[in-house]
């Protein structure tokens, strides 16, 4: 059982993902549990971590945005052949902390004017050797929030940010009404407790 957790920055995944954790080997402690993260620690993951998504200054030219794209691609690649299918093979329930989806709606969004329309063109790119989730997480949060939540940023930057999130927003949003079926919406405004709880009611659905 594939599970994926998509959202913004700020959106509260990473913290969800431990209260998951915590109550699913509680509540089924049979099944081995795979908690995994894109970008992943490949090769290429370790150069977008290392090198490409430190806070950058200035526009990022035609070169890097493809570069960047297609590390994200490679890590998704290597994250799945190494680590995504054995663990599925071995029967385990894996969660996976952003996945393609994420490259879907952030190079969507920075990919603009580059190609007509980013994100049916990078699922295209996807579809033939991605392997879909069984479920999809979307954790959604008012963007100006998530803003608050993870920087303390001032001014023309923190607009910037966040106007750059709204935009990722919108782009998960409409990767969730292209697949209605895989996609549950999370109301991440909601606290911790809420947020997981939510979010493992839909896990479990999937396991009965
Ligand atoms: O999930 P996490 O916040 O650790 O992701 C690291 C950063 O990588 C995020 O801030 C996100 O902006 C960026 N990212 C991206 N494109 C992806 C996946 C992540 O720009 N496909």
């Amino acid at each position: 059982l594939l599970i994926t957790l998509e959202g913004i920055d700020g959106s509260g995944k990473s913290t969800a993902i431990r209260h998951i954790a915590a109550k699913l080997k509680e509540l089924v402690p049979e099944r081995t549990l795979l908690i995994t993260a894109e970008p992943s620690n490949s090769a290429a993951g370790r150069i977008l971590r290392s090198e490409i998504l430190r806070e950058s200054t200035g526009e990022l030219s035609f070169a890097e945005h493809m570069e960047e794209l297609f590390l994200f691609m490679a890590d998704h690649a290597r994250h799945l052949a190494d680590t995504i299918i054995p663990s599925l093979e071995a029967g385990a329930i894996v969660l996976c902390d952003r996945y393609a989806d994420s490259t879907a709606a952030y190079q969507g969004v920075t990919l603009k004017g580059i190609v007509p329309d980013p994100l049916v063109w990078i699922r295209e790119i996807y579809r033939p050797w991605n392997l879909r989730p069984d479920r999809t997480l979307l954790f959604l949060l008012d963007p100006q929030l998530s803003v608050q939540r993870i920087s303390s940023r001032s001014g023309r930057e923190k607009f910037e940010r966040q106007e750059f999130l709204r935009q990722v927003d919108g782009n998960f949003r409409r990767l969730a009404s292209l697949e209605p079926e895989r996609f549950v919406i999370i109301d991440a405004s909601l606290d911790e407790d809420a947020v997981a709880e939510s979010a493992v009611s839909s896990i479990l659905e999937m396991l009965t």
